[in-house]
């Protein structure tokens, strides 16, 4: 939400900001014809279908819809949150936020406070000979450790504070990051921990996860939830593999900093780590932005399988015919980092080529304990998979995966349809409706789109408007948004196709919008223009004319009409024939 944010500010922002240069740098760009074409960053594909406009300085994917200006693609690349992304528009613009809404608090000084607590880490490693030695003992070289910002916390309570200015300002400041904190006294949080910076997506520290030397409990420790760290939502690794990484074929998904680390040293870069919690559907999200393919790869032992049995049922409403999950399940005493140290790169790639796929992994995993040469044991394998099988969208693969249990089950495939359908239990509802990742939108065109779509490529049309139609009375079903462009239009002021855009933010409408946006009109003079909107908009008024005496006639059907309807009636009839004409 834009919360107090002025709409006049945003606007200015979006003007004074080029969305050309502003993708370019993240999306290398190719002129062609009018736009600028490169492979969509949302969707995986080939060839290029994601357009570019500099002259209505919006974006728009003709293959997944995905559609916005320079404030969208922020959000939607870089996972800003509207106000970062004004944010970070406005410093690019050497503007200031003019007004903040009360819940928003700027975040850059916790961010400089992360950035100098990592600094003071990783100083102290150097200090540290039992923690370097502790690293090289694990196989990690100076050079990776200087990569990934890698620190040490050393004993005491209070060595990150004493760092620090003590007044007021910055104690909160230390206390909001979860760095220090506070009972009778502050103190420090990490205390004789290995220490790995947790970087965002544009390389900023928003949290630590530190891990003990010695025996001690617990063996890792992560920073809390705060202002800018939501552990659900990171993943260790990500912005390191992002930074040296071209392009990425597949993610390897482990659970630990340690074991992102071994692969790294083993200059296997594609992977990231859940920092030690289920995997979440934002996670995914993030992940399949850059490749549809993923590989969890989880410890050995008990705890290991069963995350990969929670990551598979966050997956299923993200696996379709191009999303491809698979699961390497280690033998039960490694993990990762142990596996790869003792077997080496290339058994490591050769496991993962041979990683299990999501069906038979979900196939063994719920028949486990099953007997499937009795009937009860078929059909309580049918119950189960027909449950989870209904979280993934409709597929060529879901398809295959029912056939594939109607014949070990010996059950019709819509009988097992209909399974699904009986009762969910609560464990399903979680995961429901939590992809984000928007289904592929078809743009189809009806005569009110192209109206729309007429009116939002030239205001001006919206002059030849007459009383001569009704449109304030219009009850299509996207008549509102012909309504809200004519009364934006009225307001006087002159609205690029990106402030538009902009205005429709958030809402539903968002994407058809874009997409008429978009969308190129072929006519030859504004006179031709003007003529083929007034017939559109002629054609619409006649629809809704008829559809007014159809509801009459019906009640006059059901009811029958009063002698005033009757006359209503007529008249409406003479005025239908007059538009025709
Ligand atoms: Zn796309």
């Amino acid at each position: 939400m834009s919360g107090k944010i002025p709409r006049s500010f945003i606007d200015d922002l979006i003007e004074r900001t080029d969305i050309i240069s502003l993708i370019d740098a993240y999306v290398p760009l190719r002129k062609k014809g009018g736009n600028h074409w490169a492979c969509c960053p949302f969707h995986q594909e080939k060839t290029a279908s994601f357009s570019v406009s500099p002259q209505k300085q919006i974006y728009y994917c003709f293959g997944c819809g995905a559609g916005g200006n320079v404030i969208s693609f922020l959000m939607n690349y870089d996972h800003l949150s509207f106000v970062e992304a004004l944010e970070h528009l406005a410093k690019a613009a050497g503007l200031e936020l003019p007004q903040e809404n009360k819940t928003y608090k700027p975040a850059t000084t916790l961010y400089d406070v992360m950035s100098k607590a990592a600094a003071f880490y990783q100083a102290q490693l150097k200090k540290s000979s039992q923690a370097i030695a502790y690293l090289k003992s694990r196989g990690i070289t100076g050079k990776l450790a200087k990569e990934y910002q890698l620190g040490f916390a050393p004993q005491a309570w209070d060595n990150l504070i004493s760092h620090f200015e003590k007044d007021e300002k910055t104690q909160n400041d230390l206390l909001q990051t979860g760095l220090i904190l506070k009972k009778e006294k502050v103190y420090d949080r990490f205390r004789s921990r290995i220490i790995f910076p947790i970087r965002d997506t544009q390389g900023r520290v928003i949290g630590f996860g530190g891990r003990v030397l010695t025996k001690e409990e617990p063996k890792y420790l992560n920073s809390p939830e705060t202002v800018l760290f939501h552990k659900g939502r990171e993943l260790y690794g990500l912005y390191e593999a992002r930074r040296v990484l071209r392009e990425i074929k597949y993610w390897i998904v482990v659970e630990g900093y340690m074991d992102v680390l071994a692969l790294a040293q083993y200059e296997i870069r594609n992977v990231v780590g859940t920092l030690g919690t289920a995997t979440t559907a934002d996670h995914l999200n993030k992940l399949l932005r850059y490749t549809q393919n993923i590989v969890f790869c989880f410890d050995g032992d008990q705890a290991g399988r069963e995350a990969a049995w929670r990551a598979l049922q966050v997956a299923l409403p993200f696996i379709d015919d191009k999303v491809r999950i698979r699961f390497l399940f280690l033998p039960q005493e490694d993990d990762p980092d142990s596996f790869i140290r003792k077997k080496g790169k290339n058994i490591f790639l050769a496991e993962v080529e041979k990683a299990t796929s999501f069906s038979d992994f979900l196939f063994k995993h719920i028949s486990e304990n099953l007997d499937l040469t009795t009937l009860e044991g078929k059909a309580s394998l049918s119950h189960t998979a027909a449950l989870l099988l209904e979280r993934m969208p409709e597929s060529a693969l879901k398809q295959m995966v029912y056939k594939n249990l109607s014949y070990v089950v010996s059950l019709d495939e819509n009988r097992l349809r209909a399974l699904s359908k009986e009762k969910k239990p609560d464990v399903f509802h979680q995961v429901q409706n939590q992809k984000q990742q928007s289904r592929p939108f078809k743009l189809e065109m009806t005569p009110l789109r192209q109206a729309i779509m007429m009116l939002l490529q030239n205001p001006r049309l919206c002059s030849v408007l007459s009383e001569k139609f009704f449109i304030e009375e219009w009850d299509f079903s996207e008549s509102m948004i012909l309504k809200e462009i004519i009364n934006l239009y009225h307001t006087g002021s002159q609205m690029t196709s990106a402030m538009l855009l902009e205005y429709w933010r958030e809402r539903q409408e968002h994407s058809l919008i874009s997409a008429l946006l978009m969308k190129e009109m072929f006519v030859s003079s504004e006179e031709k223009r003007e003529s083929e909107f007034l017939q559109i908009m002629q054609s619409l008024e006649r629809q809704h004319q008829e559809n007014k005496i159809e509801k009459i006639l019906m009640k006059g059907k059901v009811q029958g009409l009063t002698e005033e309807e009757k006359k209503q009636l007529q008249e409406m009839i003479a005025a239908v024939k007059a538009v025709i004409v």
